[in-house]
């Protein structure tokens, strides 16, 4: 029977929303949407220890349909972009020369890069499993790219899961809520992961190979990636090896015809979710696994180039004028990239630089990393500028500077460890993109579902694992 709850306008109230955030939490606990508690120390090692069911929405949140279109659009474009200026190794080098006098781990990357470019290197098959995220901005009532992701992109697999939680309490709730569970668009972000890791699989037709995963050695958020691996097993009976980059120093070599062999497997296809952050490499060890699986032939996701691609710095790069016109022919596919880059900057820029300074709300100033936390908001910004151009010489080309991106605020119920509250949240709107191809050939070009994330409207930062946001799902609505 359905709870006794009373609403008003589609908004029900209180206790029926505690009801509803209970049987949402059951819910995720039975299908599998659930990270590693950080309360308890061996989540992140040992699997089913210590779950917590993710931190969720208890509803979706509205974008109107028009921007989603957009964004699905976008996807097989930023696939195609990322490969053409991946070929391109000068550019890679030339962008970030500056960037690497002060950024060590980019100078890291970029060596690698460079060797092999100076060894000829060339990637036949080149697998991406991208994210481009948005954020729709309220001033300008435009779909805003935040950023492109270009390794190790998370949540494929927990986000299927939200889409699937959400259409449940809409049909056991709907008439109540005055939703339709239809206004959700399907995602199937890890079937469609999982296929394209499959399809670079047989690319090599090696039937005994296996695809390595490259893992953090604690990984709260494996859940995620299991799903992953069910349906390459499942669906296309492929093995996953699961390795950290330690791991692959002490046990990996590469033969003499380039096979990538670790503990006597060979693998075909090493798909990093792990790697992008220096954290990740505490010793020469990791860098040196890092090196070894480039140097193989085995298919990287991503190969060192489309790493540096995914760059902050190479995205602003990318937006200045002319730039996208040297990696793609067609006018129009051009203007509908650069429809969706939000002002970018270098802070060789010194006009910015100054207005920065005097209105730092209006920007946000990132260094060169991933994963959450880094970026300066704020009155943090005019500070930043002002230390780093007193420091002179390079120091300001560790950083690039980006227009603030202003969404509309809107009230949300977030549930956590059990506990629902609700909150003035924003969202930001993720496509995943998959990207195969085998020389010449293009295998696969294809958008792959979404993420959708929220955060309280106060919080800068986006990022579930960091703590600052939750998974969520789309509600398309008509009206722009
Ligand atoms: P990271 O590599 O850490 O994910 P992002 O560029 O995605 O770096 O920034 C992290 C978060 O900061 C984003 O998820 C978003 O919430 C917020 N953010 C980033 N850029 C902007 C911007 N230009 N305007 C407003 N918020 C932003
Ligand atoms: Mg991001």
């Amino acid at each position: 029977p359905l709870p006794a709850m009373s609403t008003t306008e589609g908004k029900p109230d209180a206790d029926a929303v505690e009801e509803m955030a209970r049987e949402a939490a059951a819910w995720c606990a039975m299908h599998g949407l659930v990270v590693g508690d950080r309360a308890d120390p061996r989540s992140g090692t040992v699997p089913g220890v210590g779950l917590v069911h993710a931190p969720i929405s208890l509803l979706p949140s509205r974008l109107p349909e028009s921007f989603w279109s957009q964004a699905c659009e976008l996807a097989p474009l930023f696939n195609e972009l990322v490969d053409r200026v991946s070929l391109d190794g000068d550019f890679l080098q030339d962008s970030l020369s500056k960037t690497r006098q002060v950024d060590d781990f980019t100078s890291r990357l970029l060596d690698i890069h460079r060797k092999m470019m100076d060894a000829n290197k060339k990637e036949n098959i080149r697998l991406g499993l991208h994210r481009s995220d948005y954020m729709l901005d309220s001033e300008t009532n435009s779909l805003l790219q935040i950023e492109l992701n270009t390794i190790s992109v998370s949540f494929p697999g927990l986000c299927s899961i939200v889409t699937e939680l959400h259409r449940t309490l809409i049909n056991q709730y709907g008439n109540l809520l005055c939703l339709d569970a239809k206004r959700v668009p399907g995602n199937e972000a890890s079937r469609q992961f999982a296929k394209a890791l499959a399809k670079a699989w047989d690319e090599f037709n090696v039937d005994s190979a296996v695809v390595m995963m490259i893992v953090q050695p604690e990984e709260r958020n494996m859940y995620d990636q299991y799903w992953l691996v069910k349906y390459l097993r499942e669906s296309h009976g492929v093995t996953t090896i699961r390795k950290t980059l330690s791991e692959v120093e002490a046990e990996g070599r590469v033969l003499p015809d380039g096979t990538l062999v670790v503990n006597d497997r060979k693998v075909t296809v090493v798909y990093f979710r792990a790697g992008y952050t220096p954290n990740d490499y505490p010793s020469e060890a990791e860098w040196s696994a890092r090196l070894l699986m480039e140097q193989s032939s085995a298919v990287k996701c991503p190969s060192i180039s489309y790493h540096l691609v995914g760059t902050k710095k190479i995205q602003q790069e990318l937006a200045k004028p002319n730039v996208l016109e040297r990696f793609l022919e067609n006018k129009e596919e051009i203007a509908k990239l650069r429809q969706c880059f939000a002002g970018l900057w270098s802070l060789d820029d010194e006009e910015v630089v100054k207005s920065a300074i005097e209105n730092p709300d209006l920007f946000v100033l990132k260094p060169q990393r991933e994963g959450g936390g880094n970026n300066i908001y704020g009155l943090d910004v005019r500070e930043a500028l002002i230390r780093l151009k007193k420091e002179g010489g390079d120091a300001l080309s560790a950083y690039i500077l980006m227009q603030r991106i202003f969404p509309k605020a809107s009230l949300a119920s977030l549930v956590r460890g059990g506990v629902c509250h609700e909150a003035l949240t924003v969202s930001e709107l993720g496509i995943y993109g998959a990207y195969l191809r085998n020389k010449d050939k293009v295998i696969i070009n294809d958008k792959c579902g979404y993420l959708m994330r929220t955060k309280v409207s106060s919080s800068d930062e986006g990022g579930v694992a960091a703590g600052f946001a939750v998974l969520d799902s789309l509600y398309l609505t008509d009206k722009v």
